[in-house]
């Protein structure tokens, strides 16, 4: 090992770079992160999750959203909220991640270095410096190729920054449109249309596909469709977009979507939501014996190992799911599987977390799965309106749907849409987890009132309805 300057280069400092670095520092390994961005932290702090959360919690507040079932729909905080007063809140938040990231890394040990890696041989990697002029060369023992993804770009959709935004710089827009094309109904596009919707912008989502999220259970998705319906988005759904021009006449300037069908959307402006790619592009994978697919992304094992043994990868770079907290583990596990540490490869059963107004969280499969496989199940529901806690916070559409065996009444998934529904999925995961049975929430006791209360009704439910 003494052969090298590194036991460790990371390439990336996002939730899977950062995370690997520090799992390697903590055995005091000699450990770099090399950085192309200007701040740490990768898409998740600077310009994805954290951001978009963090606008997302303003909408909720300024526009009196959770109060409308109490107060009334006209019901706002603020009656003309602008951008500012949303970026007012994003960005000491991101600012704050950024000097925590900054800091554990330095706290550790961690050298880094601004510039973009790339790959000499499998041990070798240049680095193009950012701060100051020229290249720097740089050896490694082991290497963690953590670069993420980056915008897909569709020559069809003249994204300018300007009419048309991607999500990396959707919260660059100088003040809040009147209307919004949202092309992409996967969750970032889905996140936006309904922060947008909130704010009382006329927003069209568009989607190639007959339904919104396909991986999210039906009953679910129907749910949230009626709720953007509620909230004045139009759907064009199973359509798919010809073109995106930018129109200019002497009073403004906007965007024309028109669909393969022959509609023409006109809005104020066009976020393009269309997918990301594996940002593996200046990489120079080849030169370490490496091959990326169609998409820019890695194969790894079961290890996050690549088919070159001392170079790992993980995070979006892999593929799915590609969400932060995944990326932060597979970055960790790769690491404790290069320095040899101990540790247990389960990541399989995450939750996810969807950011749409309302929210939506879920663990294990959904019914379509479930009935695709065969497998023989009962659900259990809960309305939040039948609860106390659902009435006090004034949540009149949330609700949680269990699924479990009908044999063994092993639980086998949550499914939520509501307040709190990100936090709320974590009892259901932790049962999932232990291999728990629906009776658990039958025999256990809750915090009353709180939201929590829905695992113990669904789970009455369910078994009321296993008996004829
Ligand atoms: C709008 C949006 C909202 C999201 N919301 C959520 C959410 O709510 N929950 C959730 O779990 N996930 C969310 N995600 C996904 C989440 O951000 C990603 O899963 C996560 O950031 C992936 O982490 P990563 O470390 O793989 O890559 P990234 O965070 O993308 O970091 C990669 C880093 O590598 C750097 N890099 C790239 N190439 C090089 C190179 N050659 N040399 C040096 N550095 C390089 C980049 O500059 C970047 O800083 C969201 C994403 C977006 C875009």
């Amino acid at each position: 090992m003494g052969q090298y300057e590194f036991d460790l280069v990371v390439l990336g400092s996002g939730p899977a770079g950062h995370h690997a670095a520090i799992q390697a520092a903590k055995i005091r390994k000699r450990v770099l992160v090399v950085e192309r961005g200007a701040t740490l932290g990768g898409v998740c702090i600077s310009i994805g999750t954290i951001p978009s959360k963090t606008m997302r919690e303003a909408v909720l507040y300024l526009s009196g959203y959770k109060e409308h079932g109490i107060y009334g729909e006209s019901y706002k905080v603020k009656e003309r909220i602008t951008l500012q007063d949303l970026l007012f809140r994003v960005d000491p938040v991101v600012r704050h991640e950024i000097d925590v990231t900054r800091h554990q890394l330095q706290r550790n040990g961690v050298t880094v270095i601004r510039a973009e890696g790339s790959f000499v041989d499998p041990h070798t990697i240049r680095m193009a410096m950012r701060d100051e002029h020229g290249e720097r060369i740089v050896t490694a023992d082991k290497v963690v190729i953590a670069v993420g993804t980056e915008v897909a770009r569709d020559p069809s959709m003249p994204m300018d920054g300007s009419s048309v935004f991607s999500s990396d710089d959707i919260l660059t827009l100088d003040e809040l449109p009147q209307s919004l094309t949202v092309i992409g109904g996967g969750v970032i596009g889905c996140e936006y249309a309904s922060m947008f919707a909130a704010l009382g912008v006329r927003v069209t989502l568009i989607d190639m596909r007959q339904r919104l999220l396909p991986f999210v259970d039906a009953e679910i998705v129907e749910a949230l469709t009626y709720q953007l319906r509620e909230r004045r988005v139009t759907l064009r759904l199973g359509e798919k977009v010809a073109k995106v021009e930018l129109i200019e006449n002497s009073a403004a300037r906007h965007v024309r979507t028109t669909l393969q069908s022959g509609k023409q959307i006109d809005t104020e402006k066009a976020l393009c939501s269309t997918g990301r790619l594996g940002a593996s592009r200046q990489l120079n994978v080849a030169a370490a014996g490496l091959a990326v697919d169609e998409r820019g992304r890695l194969k790894v094992n079961e290890f996050y190992q690549t088919a070159v043994d001392n170079i790992y990868a993980a995070g979006d770079v892999i593929g799915f799911p590609s969400l932060a907290a995944t990326s932060m583990e597979q970055g960790r596990l790769a690491a404790c599987h290069a320095f040899g540490i101990a540790a247990k490869y389960a990541p399989e059963l995450f939750p996810y977390g969807i950011y749409t107004i309302p929210e939506i969280s879920f663990v294990g499969r959904t019914e379509e799965e479930l009935t695709e496989q065969g497998v023989p199940y009962e659900i259990g529901k809960a309305q939040y309106r039948e609860i106390a806690r659902g009435q006090i916070v004034g949540d009149s559409i949330g609700r949680l749907k269990l699924i479990f065996h009908r044999e063994s009444r092993d639980l086998l998934a949550v499914h939520i849409i509501g307040e709190g529904a990100v936090e709320l999925v974590h009892i259901g995961q932790a049962v999932l987890g232990m291999k728990g049975k629906v009776d658990y929430f039958v025999d256990t006791v809750f915090n009353y009132p709180t939201l929590a209360e829905c695992y113990k009704t669904a789970a009455f439910d369910g078994i009321n309805r296993l008996q004829f």
